[in-house]
């Protein structure tokens, strides 16, 4: 499917940073628009409902996988996490910029049917760094930071999937090298010839 908006696809082991790196695009990048995924997990803290997650049922979340309902999901942590068809399909019809923040599986499911979406992975600078950042955020209890500390091991060797990667050790160092992706996507040739087309037409360029 040939669309005209760029879908940009961020994942990273649970705690590198990739909540953060992603808010903070959004604060300087306006033509960027999150997609909020659906999940079966409980709201933490200052989570609203619409604004980080649709929080929703195993119910709801089963008939919505029934009804085809989701570009893609996947069991992360022991909860389900997916993203809507309607969300994104409407968003890059309409020409926007979508980023989404999804696991690993999520990402390699989008690229299936999305070829020309860009896949970025974070990575964590150090394993000590990584647990020290997830006791930080004091989210989590002591057995999820294991579980999660467990997972991450394995979704790191699963950055070849990708098409970027990104150490996320000083935040505006990869909050540039994030920027700069977004950038060079709107620099391809395709992507000038839609934003720039007077230019093209100016320059006779067939
Ligand atoms: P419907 O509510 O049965 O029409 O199905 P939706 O796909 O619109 O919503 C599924 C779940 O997402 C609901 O159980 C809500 O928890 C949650 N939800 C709340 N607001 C929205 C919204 O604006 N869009 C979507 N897609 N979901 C929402
Ligand atoms: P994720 O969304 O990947 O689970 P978060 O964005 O919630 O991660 O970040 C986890 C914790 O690490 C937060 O407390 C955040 O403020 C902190 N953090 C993010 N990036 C850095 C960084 N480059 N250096 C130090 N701490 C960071
Ligand atoms: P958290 O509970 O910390 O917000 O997220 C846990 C994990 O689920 C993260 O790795 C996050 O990227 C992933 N996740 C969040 N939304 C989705 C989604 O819609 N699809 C998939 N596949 N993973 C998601």
């Amino acid at each position: 499917m040939d669309y005209p908006g760029n879908l940009y696809v961020v994942a990273a082991p649970s705690g590198t940073g990739k909540s953060s790196l992603v808010k903070a695009l959004l604060e300087v990048d306006s033509r960027m628009e999150l997609s909020v995924s659906h999940t079966t997990r409980a709201p933490r803290g200052q989570e609203v409902h619409g604004r980080e997650y649709y929080f929703t049922s195993h119910e709801e979340f089963d008939r919505m996988v029934d009804a085809d309902a989701f570009v893609e999901w996947a069991q992360v942590h022991g909860n389900r996490y997916g993203t809507s068809r309607k969300t994104i399909e409407d968003k890059i019809a309409a020409g926007a910029d979508i980023v989404l923040e999804i696991d690993f599986q999520g990402a390699v499911q989008i690229k299936d049917q999305f070829p020309n979406a860009v896949l970025i992975f974070i990575l964590p600078p150090s394993w000590p760094e990584l647990r020290a950042r997830l006791m930080r955020r004091n989210e989590d209890s002591e057995a999820t930071i294991e579980l999660r500390m467990k997972n991450a091991a394995q979704e790191v060797a699963q950055v070849d999937k990708f098409d970027f990667v990104i150490i996320n050790e000083l935040f505006e160092r990869a909050l540039f090298d994030l920027k700069a992706i977004a950038h060079a996507q709107r620099l391809k040739v395709a992507a000038q010839r839609r934003a720039r087309a007077e230019t093209f037409r100016a320059l006779d360029i067939p």
